[in-house]
This record gives structure tokens, sequence and C-alpha cells, in this order.
């Protein structure tokens, strides 16, 4: 089989297919190491990349999906730590401050410390070492090398190319695009662009810095958060956009703007960016003295879907087959639940029919355009907005439990879209804020989250700071239902302490 694109995604399903037995080649347009945005994992890519490890025999893939043994086994590639996700909401031409029920912020955490902490992924380290070791397991990688669109022929694939040391081809039985969003097999194939009318008005500005001041050195939380919120993915909030700030552990941290998008000012990414911080007086301070260390990049309009994702002879990465917003880290789970569809086909041969492979795709991704376009046009409204994000916090807590536990979730999909409880009722929700944000629609998103709220969300006492406590998971194993025990043992693998 034939793998286009040798981000983290392609180079662990090559090393996957490789461990099944097939003969893999993965062919990349760039050299490692290169740069690329989308570096910040949560609780279910990390628990994915640490079955897909334990499953087709990887143990790289365990040991990089937790800070700790990640930091024990490979220091040398650069990642950050991310104990959960902090939201801070802004408001135009106003310094940022907070009520006692610090009504404008929200504080989830993701881990209970930091040796089972999740990541962000530093790019550059992170690709470079997966695709290495998959030509150490024997995949034919190829960098440098530019594709012309392939052929299809009877049971065939043929490419063809140039590569560093001149015409590149090679035939294959199955074609995987893990090329990224209007990548290889999108053009190639002339596929229509079906990204929802809605999700075309949002752009984004991001780069890399160093020098980034800690938002909670300037802004000293009252009390004890459940993690460093910088040690998070930071989220500024405003009304209609957001800023992701994740930091690294060699002194640089990613940040950019996703915003819905300005009339064309002429100006230069660089400065859209100070010119946008300048509105937010507490944004201005939160990037006062750092210094950008590669150009911006300016990406027009950020979500894309294409029509279709798979066909005979090939398939999609669903991060190829579509892309809606960093918003919520969705990308990761996204890409390793594709892999893990793919990989579950690979072990009994080469598939040729991967229509139910490429529903799903598309139904997952359909799921976070609803959820995140909901979010959207919530932002002004920072109560609904928070509520909003409950939806997602409850199925991915949710998820993640059930896993743990080894009980089955492939069915329900992504968000648990097709949970026949769940799934219409989160529908609901997200069609509703949009219409009518406030009060009434709060109480119907708790009324559903209720069921399955294994973490003690949305619960006033908390005022919008959610720690990991075991407390919550014994109060609510009921609901999923599990024993004290089967808690307990799950705790235990999980590397968690109360
Ligand atoms: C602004 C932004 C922020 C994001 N932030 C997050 C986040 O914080 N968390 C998260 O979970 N997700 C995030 N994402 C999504 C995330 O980027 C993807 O989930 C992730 O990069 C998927 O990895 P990948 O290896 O499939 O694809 P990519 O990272 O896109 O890699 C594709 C590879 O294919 C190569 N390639 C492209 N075309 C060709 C070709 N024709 N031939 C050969 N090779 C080719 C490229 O050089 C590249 O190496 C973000 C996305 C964007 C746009």
């Amino acid at each position: 089989m034939a793998i286009v694109g040798g981000g983290f995604a392609g180079s662990i399903l090559a090393q996957i297919a490789r461990r099944l037995g097939h003969r893999v080649l993965l062919v990349e347009r760039e050299r490692h190491p290169r740069f690329v945005i989308g570096e910040s994992s949560t609780p279910v890519a990390n628990l994915l990349l640490e079955e897909l490890g334990d499953r087709y025999d990887l143990p790289h893939l365990r040991t990089l999906s937790k800070w700790g043994s990640w930091q024990e086994t490979h220091p040398e590639i650069a990642c950050g730590i991310k104990r959960g996700f902090s939201f801070y909401h802004h408001t135009a031409g106003q310094p940022w401050s907070d009520t006692p029920s610090r009504s404008r912020q929200l504080l989830v955490a993701a881990s209970p410390s930091e040796a089972i902490a999740d990541t962000h992924w530093y790019r550059p380290d992170f690709d470079a070492f997966l695709f290495a070791e998959a030509g150490r397991l024997g995949v034919d990688t190829h960098e440098s090398t530019e594709l012309e669109p392939p052929h299809f022929s009877g049971d065939a694939v043929h490419l063809r190319g140039r590569g560093p040391e001149g015409p590149f081809h090679a035939s294959a039985r199955l074609l995987i695009d893990a090329s990224g969003p209007r990548g290889f097999l999108h053009r190639s194939l002339g596929l229509a662009d079906a990204t929802p009318e809605s999700h075309r008005g949002t752009e984004s500005i991001f780069t890399h810095f160093t020098n980034v001041p800690r938002w909670a050195d300037l802004h000293p939380p009252a009390g004890t958060p459940p993690f460093p919120p910088d040690d998070a993915a930071l989220h500024h909030v405003w009304d209609d956009g957001w800023i992701w700030v994740l930091r690294f552990n060699n002194g640089i941290t990613s940040a950019g703007f996703a915003r819905k998008r300005r009339t064309n000012t002429g100006n230069s990414p660089a400065s859209e960016w100070h010119e946008h911080l300048q509105r937010f007086p507490a944004l201005a301070e939160a990037f006062r003295g750092s210094e950008p260390i590669r150009t911006f990049t300016h990406l027009p309009q950020l979500a894309f879907r294409t029509a279709q994702c798979a066909g005979p002879r090939w398939a999609m990465l669903p991060i190829a087959a579509g892309f809606v917003d960093p918003l919520l880290s969705t990308g990761f789970p996204l890409t390793l639940l594709g892999i893990e569809r793919l990989a579950r086909l690979l072990e009994s041969g080469i598939p040729d029919d991967l229509t139910t492979y490429g529903d799903s795709v598309l139904a997952d991704l359909d799921i976070t355009f609803d959820l995140i376009g909901a979010l959207y046009r919530v932002m002004p409204d920072f109560d609904t907005f928070r509520d909003l994000t409950m939806l997602y916090f409850t199925a991915a807590i949710h998820t993640e439990t059930l896993r743990r536990l080894g009980r089955p979730t492939a069915s329900n999909g992504f968000l648990m879209r097709a949970h026949p409880d769940f799934g219409p009722g989160l529908r609901q929700c997200l069609a509703r804020a949009g219409r009518e944000p406030g009060q009434a629609t709060r109480e119907v998103i708790q009324r559903l989250i209720e069921p399955f709220n294994l973490a003690g969300l949305a619960s006033p006492p908390k005022h919008h700071w959610y720690g990991c406590d075991a407390a919550d998971l014994y109060a609510a194993a009921p609901r999923i239902p599990a024993t004290p025990d089967e808690i307990t043992a799950m705790l235990h693998r999980a590397g968690f302490t109360s």
C-alpha cells in the first residue's frame, strides 16, 4: 500500500501497516524536520495512541502518550505539558478582570498529575521521529518527493513523480491520503468542496514565538486552580474568535487566532496580528515582549470539507477529508480514530470496500462542524459558550472512561454522535444554542449531560474550575454502570493518583 503525506498520521499508519505484514510506501513532499501547525493533544487522542501502540506492538507510541514517560524516554523530542483546557473571555477595549464566581473563565483538567499529563507535540521533532521510526520498521520512505495525480487501473494505483534522485514511480493496491486538508487526492481527483457555507468565513493567523509571558504571572488566579493555567491549551475567547497559546519545553510557544474573517485590508499577517492584539488590552499585555521566530501564516479560510473521502483503492485520513477549527483540539482524536478504523480493516488484508470507513469519517467531521459552529455563534454569551463546551467535555470524558474500562465505544462515533440518547440530544442542543442562547438552552444542555456526566461538570459550587477528582468518578459510577472495584482497577491502570 502507498501513503501520501509523512506527517505524524501517515507515519503512524505506515508503522501499523508494516507491523501487520504489509509492504508500505510512504511519500512526503517536504523534508523533516519541517514546520506544521496542529500541536495540542487530548486525553482521548493520547489514549488512542496508547491503544494503537499496544495493539500493534509499537511501544514508542505508548511512551509518547504521556508527559512523564515522554520525558523519561525521549527528552530529545520537544513537547509541552498540557494539564487541561483554560479559557478566558475578553471584551474589546477593556482590561481583563474576573468576578468572585469566576464568571469570565473556565478551567477543565485533563489529568490529575504531571506524570500522566497530556502534551503539545512540537511537530518538527515529533513528526521527524515518527517518520524515521517508520523507515526503521521497514517502510519504504521517500522525502522531498513531488507526485503527479495518481492513475487507477484494474486493481492497482500507479504513482509517478520526482524525488531527489530523479524520476519516481511505484504501484500499490491501496492509496491512503495523509497529506492534510485540500491535499493530494482532493485536488488530483477534482473532488467537490463541501465545506458548510456557515464555516467559510473563519480565517487564521499563527506562528511560533519566544518570550511569551505566562498568563498566570500577569493575572494570578484567586485561589488554587486545578492545574497551572498556562500548562494547558490556553484559549482567549472574544465575541467572534479566539487565540490559542501552547507552550513547549524548548522556550517556543505556538500562538495564533481563528476569527471571523475581516475585509481584506491589504495588511501583512504580522500587522493583522499586532493590530488585533491592540483591540484587547489584556492580550496586548499577554504578548508584550514576545518575538515571532518564523513568518506568520495566514489561512484565509480555515475550515474545509471534501465531498467524498473514500473510493475503490483509495481513502483519505480524516484531516485530508476535512478540518474545522483548532478550538477544543479535535484534530488529533479525529485523525487517530480514522487510523484506528483503517488499521482494523488492514488486519484482514488490503480492503476493497472503504465505504463504511468513509461514511464514519464524514459523520465524525460533520458533528464537529456542528459543535464548533454553535460555539462560534454563542461566543458573545460566555455563559452559554461555557455550557456548550460541557457537551464536548462530557462526551470526551465518557468515551475515555468507557475505553479505559474496556467497554465498546466504536459504534458511538466521535462526541458520542451515534449514541441513541446522547446523539440526538447533542444535535438538538447545538442547533438550539445558535438560535436562542441563554438560560433556557443552558438548562437543556445540563439535563442532557446529567446521565453521562462522570466528572462533576457544570456543578455550581465548582465555579468553573474542574479538577480531576476520583470522588466524582466513584459518585458517577452507576451511570456507566461500573462497580467501585472496576473504577479502582481502572484508575490504577491509568496511573491516576488521587
Ligand atoms: C491552525 C490549525 C491549528 C490546529 N491545532 C490543532 C490542535 O491544537 N490540536 C489538534 O488536535 N489538531 C489541531 N489541528 C489539526 C491538526 O493540524 C491535524 O489534526 C494534524 O496535523 C493531522 O496530522 P497529519 O499528519 O494527518 O497531517 P499534516 O500535519 O497536515 O501533515 C501532512 C503531511 O503531508 C505532506 N504533504 C502534503 N501534500 C503532499 C503531497 N502532495 N505529497 C506528499 N506529501 C504531501 C505535508 O508536507 C505534511 O508533512 C490544527 C489545524 C490547524 C489548521
